[in-house]
């Protein structure tokens, strides 16, 4: 089955201070293959001992890794870069096989990984400080930019890549070591891109990757004074624990959580054209991603149009292996995400919710559920406040703008947001209405490495990718040099 190029690229223990690092006790843990419940691999299980190592090797490798050029940094990641675009096949293939997702969408997944390792290569020589125009003539005020030091990272499952290079990229052209730990579902895809850092000729304890029992791990690493900063992508409810975690040492946080995003067709849209933007920001991924359209509001007098038209172009979606070809929707993750989905659905229809298509489980086994689209979506049902992360488009009806802005902001969550006019009057007052961190005009994909990435409200604090995404790891230094007249 594991048929790969590299065969370097399967890896099957942690990632400590350059070296492949087994579990002392031999605990394993098996990743299986959603499609099929298969085992792909048994990957060995670290805790407690080999996180403190780790640590250590972060916090020995920062002294001499914040020490290099920034020119250096940056070949080194744009030789990582080139490695994950040269093994692009074989990460794509470990990806779908312990992810789900259909391998278009995984090799897209690996060139958008690679895009923030390309990005902080040539940021990290744009890392300035200034000179402030002293109040005194015998003083010279300065602000230097400096490395936030060792760093944590935990990262889920649904962008098994990606969500790792975002927070790895920044950290070490900011000249940061790093402390990995990847959602226990698809770690294959985290250590492929450890074994490439070793590759690219990353000094060991730079970039260092633990697998093993979220919370044993984590608990290392918030509660250590060594470790500086923790970035973590996944659920709200555990982002809020870490925030807490992290409180009595003090440490700058980035979370990237939750988001439950609008996606508004206004009727003097192009209907063609959200169409399309609500088919690719709701299936990719199964809808098991962070920025997908949760809630479809459409406007009253192209309700029933939007909803027959969209409904047939998601009767064509083709659903199964990621592996096989011209599959649109893989498996869901495990089967609590099956049973959610199945509870918001059943929610949805008893609240009066009209099944227009799918609905149920789909043959291609266990974890596959039909592509759905359920119309007469209402206020009460579950769907309108919760994150559903499947294949479920609800369609709400709404009169007017202001109606609808106040419908959309209407959630705890703040990360994405979508919506379709061609008034450039609404689309400015829109856009600025919205309560979200992203703002999709007239276009359901919007993600970029070269673009801030975060959430307002519970969706989190701070920003990835861009000019912006670098700050999170450095630390401003204020120096006054006084008594220069003497
Ligand atoms: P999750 O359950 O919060 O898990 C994310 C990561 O946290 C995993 O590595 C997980 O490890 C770890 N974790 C779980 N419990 C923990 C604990 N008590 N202490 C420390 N770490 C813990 O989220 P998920 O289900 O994997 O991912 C889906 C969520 O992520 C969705 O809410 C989605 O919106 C969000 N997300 C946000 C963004 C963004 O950029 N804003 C991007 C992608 C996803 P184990 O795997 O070992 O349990």
């Amino acid at each position: 089955m594991l048929a790969l190029k590299n065969s370097k690229l399967l890896c099957t223990d942690s990632l400590i201070n350059g070296k492949w690092v087994k579990e002392t006790k031999n605990r394993t843990v098996n990743v299986i293959n959603p499609a099929n419940q298969e085992i792909i691999a048994t990957v060995s299980s670290v805790g407690v001992i080999e996180t403190q190592q780790a640590i250590t090797s972060a916090q020995q490798a920062q002294k001499t890794w914040r020490a290099t050029t920034a020119k250096d940094r940056s070949l080194l990641l744009r030789r990582w870069h080139d490695l994950l675009l040269k093994n692009q096949e074989d990460l794509a293939l470990l990806m779908t096989l312990e992810q789900g997702k259909p391998l278009t969408e995984s090799r897209g997944e690996i060139a958008y990984a690679a895009s923030f390792l390309a990005w902080f290569a040539e940021e990290a020589q744009r890392i300035y400080g200034d000179i402030i125009p002293s109040y005194s003539n015998d003083r010279r005020l300065m602000v230097l930019k400096e490395p936030v030091g060792v760093c944590a990272a935990i990262t889920p499952w649904n962008f098994p890549a990606a969500m790792i290079t975002r927070k790895v990229g920044p950290a070490l052209a900011a000249g940061c070591t790093i402390i990995i730990k990847p959602a226990l579902e698809t770690p294959l895809t985290a250590l492929a891109l450890g074994q490439l850092s070793i590759e690219a000729g990353i000094p060991p304890g730079v970039v260092n990757i633990l697998v093993g029992p979220a919370q044993e791990i984590a608990q290392q690493l918030t509660s250590s004074t060594l470790v500086r900063k923790l970035s973590f992508t996944g659920s709200t409810p555990i982002g809020k624990h870490l925030m807490k975690e992290c409180a009595d040492t003090m440490k700058k946080v980035s979370l990237e959580l939750g988001g439950n995003a609008p996606f508004i067709v206004f009727d003097d849209a192009d209907i063609d054209s959200a169409i399309e933007g609500a088919m690719l920001s709701k299936f990719r991924n199964a809808g098991q991603t962070c920025i997908c359209a949760n809630r479809i509001y459409v406007q009253s007098n192209i309700y029933q149009a939007f909803v027959e038209k969209f409904s047939a172009k998601v009767a064509r979606l083709t659903v199964g292996p990621g592996h096989e070809s011209n599959i649109d929707q893989g498996p869901l993750i495990n089967i609590a995400a099956v049973e959610k989905v199945e509870a918001f659905v059943n929610d949805a229809v008893t609240l009066g919710g009209k099944i227009i298509i799918g609905g149920a489980r789909h043959t291609r086994g266990k974890l596959f559920y039909q592509p759905t689209v359920i119309a007469n979506a209402t206020q009460q049902m579950k769907l309108a406040h919760e994150e559903v992360f499947g294949p479920i488009a609800p369609i709400f009806k709404f009169n007017s703008e202001e109606e609808v802005i106040t419908l959309a902001n209407n959630t705890e969550y703040g990360l994405a947001s979508y919506f379709y006019s061609r008034d450039i009057g609404r689309i400015w007052r829109v856009s600025e209405a919205l309560e979200t961190g992203l703002v999709g005009v007239n276009s359901g994909v919007i993600s970029t490495e070269v673009a801030p990435f975060g959430g307002y409200k519970a969706s989190g604090i701070g920003r990835e990718g861009s000019k912006y995404g670098i700050e999170d790891y450095l630390n401003t230094k204020y120096v006054c040099i006084a008594d220069l007249d003497k």
